[in-house]
């Protein structure tokens, strides 16, 4: 459905960044397979085709969270996954299903609708450029169906190549949308042994207009290497942690371990989560940093993104239902007599 040519034309990601923060939402992957609808290890985003509806129901929540773009959940709904699976020939199909749903939530709410790509497992940086050109091909074609489908900008995330995130930045550009370029650190530095402050520069100068980090780090991992990103770049910076409690002993959440010593990756995190109290006060340590796009990857859920909106001084649709604990009816301000029983502290 196009817009009509009387709407008022939306303000683009770059008019929004001047103005201040704008605030990302992801983590499909990881809050659809915990409510059943998409199987952990693939994590192919089949639920696009199987149960469209859920896809909706995340969006329409993220929109009511106060998420300024709804991003198309392509995340693995690439070639090379959709192989994995057994259903490469629903790749397209998907893609744009995607696409559409997550319009139609952008066009309801006035928010952004991205296009997303994500690290292939395709590239070889031994081998770029055998492997560099099967990577263009994957996102040129998704990136050819989120034109297609009217995405105002590209987000290409968990970025573990610099190499490969310049071919994405570089499919980006052609296609004439604005990038939101972000790697994902596993590491130190990118695979290939490039610090990220100098990998986020490089993609910078092959025209990324945001760059950043997203995944792998929880907030308190994360903070710190922004800072570093924000000085060494001009561009607009771009954050979403995981909602994980990592740590400077395990600084990403693949590595966080549970007390028996087993891996907490991928689903058995839920002790390590941070509170919506914890994300706010990223968004907010974020924002004073200098970081003008700020989000929620992996583990991240409606609750959070409200509190980080709210932080950052917003009144979103879902703030109609924020707490009032002055209302418990044993936690509040006018407890009754009969409810002291309740408790004795
Ligand atoms: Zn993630």
């Amino acid at each position: 459905m196009a817009r009509s040519p009387d709407t008022e034309v939306k303000a683009g990601l770059l008019e929004r960044l001047e103005k201040g923060v704008v605030l990302g939402a992801e983590g499909y992957l990881f809050e659809l397979e915990r409510r059943g609808y998409l199987k952990s290890g693939p994590y192919v985003p089949e639920v696009v085709l199987d149960f469209p509806d859920a896809v909706r129901e995340l969006h329409r929540e993220f929109l009511r969270a106060g998420a300024e773009v709804m991003v198309a959940f392509t995340y693995y709904g690439h070639r090379e996954k959709m192989r994995l699976i057994g259903r490469e020939g629903d790749l397209e199909p998907l893609n744009r299903d995607a696409l559409r749903i997550a319009r139609a939530f952008a066009d309801e709410g006035g928010a952004l609708l991205a296009g997303n790509i994500c690290n292939t497992w395709a590239y070889d940086p031994e081998d770029s450029d055998r492997t560099g050109t099967v990577v263009r091909e994957m996102y040129e074609e998704q990136v050819g169906w989120a034109v297609e489908e009217g995405a105002d900008m590209i987000i290409a995330e968990t970025m573990d190549y610099l190499g490969e995130a310049l071919i994405a930045t570089e499919v980006a550009k052609a296609a004439g949308l604005p990038a939101v370029v972000t790697f994902a650190s596993t590491q130190d530095t990118t695979i290939e042994g490039v610090e990220f402050d100098e990998a986020c520069r490089r993609v910078a100068d092959a025209g990324a207009e945001v760059v950043g980090l997203n995944c792998s780090r929880g907030p308190a991992t994360m903070l710190p290497m922004l800072e570093e990103i924000r000085a060494a770049v001009e561009c607009h910076v771009a954050a979403q942690p995981v909602p994980y409690r990592t740590t400077p002993e395990e600084p990403t959440f693949v590595g966080l371990r549970a007390a028996d010593g087993s891996r907490a990756f991928p689903i058995a995190l839920d002790p390590f989560t941070c509170t919506r109290f914890e994300m706010a006060d990223f968004a907010v340590a974020a924002r004073d940093l200098g970081v003008g796009f700020i989000g929620i990857c992996c583990g991240g859920a409606p609750h959070h993104v409200r509190s980080m909106a709210e932080a950052l001084g917003r009144e979103v649709p879902a703030s109609r239902y924020s707490p009032d604990i002055s209302l418990h009816p044993v936690l509040g301000e006018n407890i009754q007599e009969k409810e002291k029983r309740y408790y004795d502290w």
